[in-house]
This record gives C-alpha cells, structure tokens and sequence, in this order.
C-alpha cells in the first residue's frame, strides 16, 4: 500500500513498510550484498493457488517459517556445498537446520526408528545424546546397545530388529575417532542407517558423507557458529533422507529463528580458518601437556601417541585434527578443580567452540547423566578436564595452563 492514502492513522501505521515492499524490490537492478535476515514467521500470498502449488511440491515458494524460510535455507546452501558427495552419488546432498543441536539428533533418530526397532551407538557419546539414548528410547520401545567402536566388533551386537548405528566423529569427551568408513561399509551390508555426530570435528576436519555415513549431525551452537552466541543443531545428508527427516522436523518444530540462522550462515563464512587455526593451537597445547610432570594423560588425535591418530590422520583433511582435547591430571578430582580455579584467562565453561579457550568439567555438566559404572566402563575419568583451544597466540594459552599447573 501506497503512503497516500485516505485510510486512518492505526490503519497507516500497519499497511505501510510492510512484505509488500518486497515486490518492488525484487524488480530492481541491485540486491543486497549480504543476504537480509528474513525476520517473518509467515509469508503473504495474494491468491490460493500459489498456496495449493507449496503444499503439492510443485512451487518451493515460502508459506510458515516452522517449514521453511530464506534463512534456514541459506544456511542449507552453505551447509550441503561444505559438506561434498555422499559416497553413494545417487542424491544431491541436502542440509537441514535445527533450534539446536539435540533438537538435530533427536529428530534424526525418531525418523529412522518405530517401536520394536534396535539402535547399535557408541559408548562414549555427548551426554545428553547418552541420556536420550540410555532411558528416553526405551520408553518408546526402542532398545539400544552400547558399543566401543574402537576396541569391539559392533556387528556382533547387531539383531534382525537393528535399523540404525550411531557415533561421534570425535567422541566428547575422550576424543576416540572411529573408523567411518569401515563401519559405514559393515552397516550398509546389513541395511542398516548410519548417522555420524561431526560436531567436534565439522566440514573443515572431515565429512563423514564422503566416507560412506547417512547422515552428518550437528551442534551449530559449537563450532559452525563458533562464537558462543547461538543454540542450534543441523543435518547434512542425501536429498532423500533429508526430506524425509524434514517432515518430523515440520511435526515437531524444531526450527531455528531467522535471526540465528542469519548468524549462523555469517560464521560460516570462517569456518575453515577457524578450524585451521584451532588445530594448529591444540596440537600445541595437547603436545605440552603431553610433557608436563604433572599431567597423567592427555587425549587428543593429533598426537601420535593416541590409539586414534592413524585413524584420523587417514580421515581428516589437511593434517587437521580438531580444537578439542581432553586431560587426566595427576591427583584427580581434587588437582583438576584446583587448576580450574588457577588458570585466569582460561574460564570454566561448559559448552565448546568459542573464539577464547574454555575449559570444561564433563562428569560435573555434560556427561552428568552417566552413572558412575557407566563413566568406568567408557574410561571418562572423575577428575578430567576437556579444553576447547580457541584461537588466542598459542604462547598465551600454553602460559595460562603452565603458570595454573605450577601451583597445583
Ligand atoms: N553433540 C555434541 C558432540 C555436543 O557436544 C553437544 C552439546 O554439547 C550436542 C550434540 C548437543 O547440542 P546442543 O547443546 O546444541 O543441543
């Protein structure tokens, strides 16, 4: 509507500025360098046809932001070119997002199971994914078995019922990388899903598609945002599998606001720098304390005294391995709180991912909802500590913790 126009003030005040300005500017000779952050939860439509065409497929126009909006699905975009080919190349690979990364990997699972069916997942999981998996399923009537991709053949825990297997790229918190493509082949031979959580690792480490998974899975509140201010989980995958999980994604309403994917695609844009530099610190960081009296262990795939760095090296791009990396200090539960007092720049945070380097207690937040058998049985100690190594001066990171060790 025009700004001359004989209606009242009220009436003004919400005809005018409004989506219909989109029209003009869709015919003009410029668009925005950037992409506009499209902050509407529904889109306007003149007539019913159009709206009959999105509902039948044929028309992938825009009508309710819980389906879709330009800004979930610029952030797709980006997502499936970093992503490449899933091995198979039947389908173009497809990305979906989510409000976070649970809402990702929750979604993903409900659309591969029904009740009766069985889940084969790693041991050593993100403990909320771990929770999920240990005593919400089972109230759906799906069992699941817990695997050590590393040490166990998990093909012998695989029943007639098993429709899905489920690991982490990079395990949270011990940092165990499991062998892709083997295990894609041995599922694929039994029929079997394969969804692989790459939030440790993201696109610019390793992308799981191009080692034979169904499906790549994400915290975006970690690395893809990368800078500790949105919560929000995605999906790569072949075409198909994404529009099948997009229709629980459409039931359960777990879509990201416009606003945060806007963020999101706009972290993206560093993704690889990023990644670059936060392995190049934490290898630094994971050598040191590698040699430190005071320390017991340290886990970390770039070092080539883990069990999984011929594994990663194989399967990571570049030499990369990762910002992640995880310690055992001498004395436990008491020296581990202890350092997390002493070091000052370094806070005790627990998420991951962020520009500054963060420290986290997994037994006290993310992995609270193992059992103390549970912990045993995965080897997550008490006492460990799990740094998230951000992109400070590598010197500045390593003084921290050195300064912070000395007076443990
Ligand atoms: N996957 C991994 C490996 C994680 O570390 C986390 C959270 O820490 C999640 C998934 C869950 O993501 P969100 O907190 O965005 O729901």
């Amino acid at each position: 509507m025009s700004g001359k126009t004989n209606k009242k003030l009220s009436t003004n005040l919400i005809h005018n500025g409004d989506g219909q300005l989109c029209h003009k500017l869709a015919g003009m000779s410029s668009v925005p360098e950037t992409f506009p952050i499209y902050l509407t939860s529904v889109f306007a439509f003149d007539d019913v046809p159009p709206v009959d065409a999105i509902y039948e497929h044929k028309s992938d126009a825009y009508i309710y932001s819980r389906m879709a909006n330009p800004n979930s699905d610029a952030v797709a975009e980006i997502l499936s070119a970093a992503e490449g080919e899933p091995s198979s190349k039947k389908n173009d690979v497809g990305a979906l997002v989510f409000s976070s990364g649970m809402a990702a990997i929750i979604t993903s699972i409900l659309s591969a199971v029904k009740s009766g069916d069985h889940i084969v997942a790693s041991s050593v999981l993100y403990g909320g994914v771990y929770d999920y998996l240990a005593n919400e399923v089972p109230r759906f009537g799906v069992s699941v078995t817990f695997v050590d991709f590393l040490k166990d053949d998990f093909t012998h825990a695989v029943k007639p019922e098993t429709k899905l297997v489920y690991t982490e790229t990079i395990s949270n918190p011990l940092m165990e990388v499991p062998d892709i493509a083997a295990i894609s082949k041995e599922a694929h031979k039994r029929g079997l899903l394969f969804f692989v959580d790459n939030t440790f690792a993201t696109p610019a480490v390793a992308r799981p598609l191009t080692l034979g998974a169904d499906a790549s899975l994400y915290s975006t509140t970690k690395y893809l945002s990368g800078h500790s201010d949105i919560t929000g989980g995605a999906l790569t995958a072949n075409s198909e599998l994404v529009a099948k999980i997009k229709r629980f994604q459409t039931l359960y309403g777990a879509m990201p606001s416009p606003l945060d994917c806007w963020l999101l695609a706009r972290s993206l844009r560093t993704l690889d720098l990023r990644m670059k530099k936060h392995s190049k610190n934490a290898l630094r960081v994971a050598e040191f304390l590698e040699a430190h009296p005071k320390v017991e262990k340290v886990f970390y795939p770039g070092l080539k005294s883990s069990p999984s760095h011929k594994t990663a090296a194989a399967q990571f791009a570049d030499g990369r391995f990762g910002g992640m990396l995880s310690v055992n200090i001498k004395g436990g539960v008491k020296e581990a709180s202890k350092l997390i007092k002493e070091m000052n720049m370094i806070s005790f945070v627990p998420s991951l991912a962020g520009t500054a380097t963060t420290v986290s207690y997994p037994v006290k937040t993310s992995h609270r909802a193992y059992s103390a058998e549970a912990l045993k049985a995965a080897g997550i100690a008490q006492g460990q500590l799990r740094f998230s190594v951000g992109l400070e001066d590598a010197d500045d990171i390593i003084a921290d913790i050195s300064r912070a060790l000395d007076k443990i």
